[in-house]
């Protein structure tokens, strides 16, 4: 894919006079609700077919995940290509210096000794976020 989702989503927010914020934004709690709602829908949804299959819909499921959480971004005003970096930047300082990977039983990726957790807060703030009580 050559776009980012958020370019295609934005395409889809503005073709259909969806909410989309510029900056890191709270927005009223009824549009906070439905967000939560589309996201729990297709998260449930993706969940199901995870198990069930088959291929396809799983494809389509996940792909919908994607689509309504970056929408929900758009909504909030979070460029969150640059979150995702964040926390891929974050996620690859589980490997120790000399490339081990220490992993659970069931395979989960462990953070190491030199894990470091992610900055989202640093992240948003260079995107004009001001948290709550800073104002
Ligand atoms: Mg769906």
């Amino acid at each position: 894919m050559s776009a980012s989702p958020a370019d295609l989503v934005r395409e889809f927010h503005r073709a259909f006079g969806l909410d989309a914020r510029d900056e890191p934004s709270e927005v009223s709690p009824d549009l906070a609700a439905h967000r939560g709602e589309l996201l729990a829908e297709e998260a449930r949804e993706a969940g199901e077919v995870a198990v069930t299959g088959p291929l396809d819909r799983l494809a389509h499921e996940l792909a919908d995940v994607v689509y309504v959480a970056y929408g929900t971004a758009l909504v909030h005003g979070i460029d969150l290509d640059a979150v995702i970096a964040e926390v891929h930047r974050s996620n690859m300082t589980k490997l120790g210096p000399g490339g081990e990977v220490s992993r659970r039983p069931d395979g989960k990726v462990l953070k190491g000794d030199h894990y470091e957790a992610p900055d989202v807060a640093a992240v948003l703030r260079r995107q004009g976020w001001t948290p709550r009580g800073e104002a």
